[in-house]
């Protein structure tokens, strides 16, 4: 069965759907840092299986290094990270999420002042197996 969950930014002009998410973590790179302030949490979810219902024109692409950062334009909400085939959606922005961490990336990079308080697997870098 299909499981579809709702996302709205800030200022909730840009609204999206995403089916079937696979799997929720953290990536604690410098990046995602800069981007979000903190650690980004995030769902993986197939390219597929993620649409705008609202506010498309809103959304502007960040051309990073790796990884094309999506976010509302109005508000500045972080929306998606583009790891190609694949979109990493920030988790704060699905009210009816129930999926658990299950991983974080990019630990060798974390702020210093960030605790880990869960027992989901740590990665160094990239996810690996
Ligand atoms: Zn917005
Ligand atoms: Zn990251």
């Amino acid at each position: 069965m299909a499981k579809t969950l709702k996302g709205a930014c800030l200022c909730g002009r840009v609204e999206y759907e995403v089916e079937d998410p696979e799997a929720m973590g953290f990536c604690h790179c410098t990046r995602c840092q800069r981007w979000t302030g903190s650690s980004l949490a995030g769902v993986v979810v197939d390219a597929d299986h993620f649409r705008f219902t609202q506010g498309a024109d809103l959304v502007k692409r960040y051309e990073s290094e790796f990884a094309p950062r999506h976010f509302c334009s109005n508000c500045g909400s972080s929306l998606y990270d583009d790891l190609g085939g694949k979109y990493f959606v920030a988790a704060g922005l699905m009210r009816e999420l129930d999926l658990q961490p299950s991983f974080h990336l990019q630990v060798a990079f974390k702020a210093p002042w960030e605790t880990i308080g869960d027992d989901a697997q740590q990665f160094a870098e990239a996810a690996t197996a």
